[in-house]
């Protein structure tokens, strides 16, 4: 393009037209020519001119005719028309402005006048144009200094890049050229495409703003996040002529957490991805993935509170970072290790190019056993421990996903081995992670086909021997597993949600069957049914309500039936809990505490619990008669229960040592397989009617 501007003119008489033009290129003007109005309609709509020189009179299309159908798709500072006519024609003059022509010149064409007009029109464009861009760089400028500004003019595809866009991408001012390429070229192929579309999208139809998030290549070689917003400058026609925008750098927002100011998943997932890559230029190339997580931090959360449990995970941050500095000895490490912050109380580090397995496994004990000394958080002194899950790339992962999820695969099993632990993953393990899902697959199918039975368990009375009620413990018949435990199922099912339609079934076939023995046996029945409220279940805010149509529906009183629930519960939200509680109560409905003492802090909570009865875990029964003094611990909670007005329930009672012993510690009801295993509901009946215990065992007067 010439540096004077491109011009268009339009006349029908050839030798007029070619003089005109000589002349005007002669001057530094790019000039394309026109015979008629067609021809010059055809051109403008193609190309872009600074300005139009206009014969009035033509055949076919008159000059006027042209001007009018320009002005549809261009205004007059968009392209300025100057007329050329007959000093005779005033009438074509007048209207001729009054159609939007910016100025007129009369044959014969006195060159160096028109040139003057020529200049003065587009000098004053321009100085509209830059007006307006200026106008638009600085509303731009004005969202933040920090942003790097770029303004694409389509019409030339040329870019003006800001000094502050050059520095993001750590370039001088001199250094990157006008073209869309310095932008596309530097977006990170995974996302180029999306960019792309997007910009192209914009253009053609978009509304509003355009806007990305986009990784971008810097100088150094290192990709930054960046937010790109931008908005179109259209035409008459609703072309899109310029597309103007900002660029932020977001990189901290998007690959740090937040919290520690570690990495955060999104970056760690690009280490992981490299490390993965790696191996094809490499033999023998290793690297291990830990997933440490903090032991049973949701009671921590709760114990010590949001802003506290925050602080230790900052202290926890700190103090993995410290020791893997020190560790830098332990392995032969080439390019070191990268800890993130995955979320939550999960951290994971990423041991890259070591010796061995043996150098991931000594890492992951020496992470986990720096974190049993005691933190100091806000002056307070707080214990905690991890468990490490360890997956190593001699698997053959390939991507940044599979082998993360066999990391947290081991997590999880050195979580079920009791906490504190280190395991490294191997392929039984995933294979029963893979049993687990068509588990769960199964138990979405049992639930529609309601193939689950309930058995009933005996609590009886260590006074009069008699059945006091049934524990109604969840039964299912695999197809092809046979009997599956609840123990293997029921965390399933709270993980999946399943629990809740599993416990409404158990809740209205429990309360179904319970009124049927009280109609069938009258006072003889057992005083009350007790049925397991998972967590899950007792968060949801529709459990009173559902409880009370069930009931209704199965015309069993409330007093007949008893809750079970584990102080895992009350984790989180005590003052909810204790409404749930409350309502129940005041329905008529009890509740036990089940399973009691293996959790937390289960005195605090028995205390502002008021719970109806205590069920002491079968881990404490089962001490009596084994261990010197195995029986303190029950005893202890015995006269804590009733202290509170609760009464017991022990559980897991399997021998008579057991039976008399607690006869004698006074607590008033057993429940275990000394007694009976839970049984189906006909030979549970055939109990009631039996009472195979009363009168036996009667307590020492
Ligand atoms: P839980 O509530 O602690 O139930 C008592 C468990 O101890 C039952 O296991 C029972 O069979 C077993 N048990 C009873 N007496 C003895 C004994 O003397 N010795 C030994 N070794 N074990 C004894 P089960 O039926 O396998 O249930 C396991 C857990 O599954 C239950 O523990 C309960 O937490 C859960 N569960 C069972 N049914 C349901 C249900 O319908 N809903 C919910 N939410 N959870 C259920
Ligand atoms: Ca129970
Ligand atoms: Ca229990």
């Amino acid at each position: 393009m010439s540096h004077c501007g491109s011009l268009l003119v339009v006349d029908d008489n050839e030798p007029h037209r070619d003089a005109l033009s000589r002349w005007l290129r002669q001057r530094g003007f790019d000039v394309v020519v026109a015979a008629d109005g067609m021809e010059a309609l055809a051109l403008a709509a193609a190309s872009t001119f600074d300005l139009v020189l206009l014969d009035v009179e033509m055949p076919g299309l008159s000059g006027l005719e042209v001007l009018t159908r320009i002005r549809r798709t261009h205004s007059q500072t968009q392209l300025p028309v100057i007329m050329v006519t007959a000093r005779t024609q005033g009438a074509d003059i007048v209207q001729a402005f009054n159609l939007g022509a910016n100025d007129y010149v009369t044959k014969p064409i006195d060159f160096p006048v028109a040139l003057a007009r020529i200049t003065t029109h587009l000098s004053h464009k321009r100085a509209v144009e830059s007006l307006r861009e200026s106008e638009e760089r600085y509303a731009l400028a004005m969202r933040g200094a920090n942003d790097g500004l770029w303004d694409w003019n389509l019409a030339t595809n040329e870019v003006y890049w800001s000094s502050r866009w050059k520095a993001m991408l750590g370039f001088e001012e001199t250094e990157i050229g006008s073209s869309p390429d310095e932008w596309f070229s530097r977006v990170h192929h995974d996302d180029l495409a999306r960019v792309r579309d997007g910009v192209a999208a914009h253009l053609v139809n978009g509304s509003g703003h355009y806007e990305s998030e986009h990784r971008i290549l810097h100088r150094d070689g290192t990709f930054r996040w960046v937010l790109c917003r931008g908005a179109a400058t259209r035409n008459d026609a609703q072309m899109a002529t310029r597309l103007a925008g900002s660029l932020t750098d977001i990189t901290e927002t998007k690959v740090a957490d937040a919290l520690t100011g570690l990495p955060n998943r999104l970056l760690f997932d690009d280490l992981l991805d490299r490390a993965i890559k790696r191996p094809a230029r490499r033999p023998g190339y290793l690297f291990a993935l830990l997933v440490l997580g903090l032991d049973r931090f949701k009671a921590v959360n709760h114990s010590l509170g949001l802003l506290t449990a925050d602080r230790l995970l900052i202290e926890v941050a700190r103090r993995l970072q410290a020791t893997l500095r020190s560790t830098d000895a332990l392995t032969r490490a080439e390019h070191g290790f990268t800890l993130a912050r995955l979320g939550g109380d999960e951290f994971t580090v990423l041991l890259d190019d070591i010796a061995d397995v043996s150098d991931a496994m000594r890492v992951a004990e020496r992470l986990r056993s720096a974190l049993e000394r005691p933190f100091d958080v806000d002056g307070q002194e707080v214990f905690t421990s991890a468990s490490v899950g360890i997956a190593v790339s001699t698997t053959g992962y390939q991507r940044p996903e599979q082998i993360l999820q066999d990391a947290a695969i081991a997590l999880h099993r050195a979580k079920a081995e009791g906490a504190s632990h280190c395991e490294l993953f191997d392929s039984a393990m995933r294979d029963r992670a893979i049993c687990r899902l068509e588990l769960e697959t199964d138990l979405r199918r049992a639930i529609e086909h309601r193939s689950f039975q309930i058995h009933y368990q005996p609590i009886v009375s260590l006074s009069t021997g008699e059945i006091a009620g049934f524990e109604a413990l969840m039964r299912w018949r695999h197809p092809q597993r046979g009997p599956i435990s609840p123990a293997e199922f029921i965390p399933i099912a709270e993980d999946t949600g399943m629990i809740l339609q599993i416990g409404r079934l158990t809740l209205t076939e429990s309360c179904r069957q319970m009124a049927a023995w009280q109609r069938r046996f009258g006072a003889a029945a057992p005083a009350s049914v007790s049925v397991n409220v998972s967590s899950k279940q007792f968060a949801d805010a529709g459990l009173a309500a559902q409880i009370e149509a069930i009931l209704e529906q199965t015309g069993l009183s409330p007093a007949s039936l008893k809750l079970e629930i584990t102080e895992s519960a009350f984790l989180g939200d005590v003052t909810g809990a204790q409404v749930t509680l409350r309502h129940l109560q005041s329905m008529g409905v009890e509740w036990s505490l089940d399973d009691f003492g293996t959790g937390y802090s289960s005195l605090s909570y028995l205390q502002r619990l008021h719970v109806d009865t205590v069920k002491i875990d079968r881990s404490f029964v089962s001490r009596i008669g084994l261990e010197v003094n195995g029986s303190e611990m029950v005893g202890a909670i015995v006269a804590l229960s009733h202290n509170l007005g609760m009464d017991v329930v022990a559980e897991g009672v399997e021998t008579i040592e057991q039976v008399v012993q607690l006869q004698t510690l006074g607590c008033e009801y057993a429940q275990g397989f000394y007694f009976a295993r839970a049984v189906d509901a006909a030979t549970a009946g055939g109990l009631i009617a039996s009472q195979p215990w009363r009168g036996r065992h009667q307590p020492a007067a």
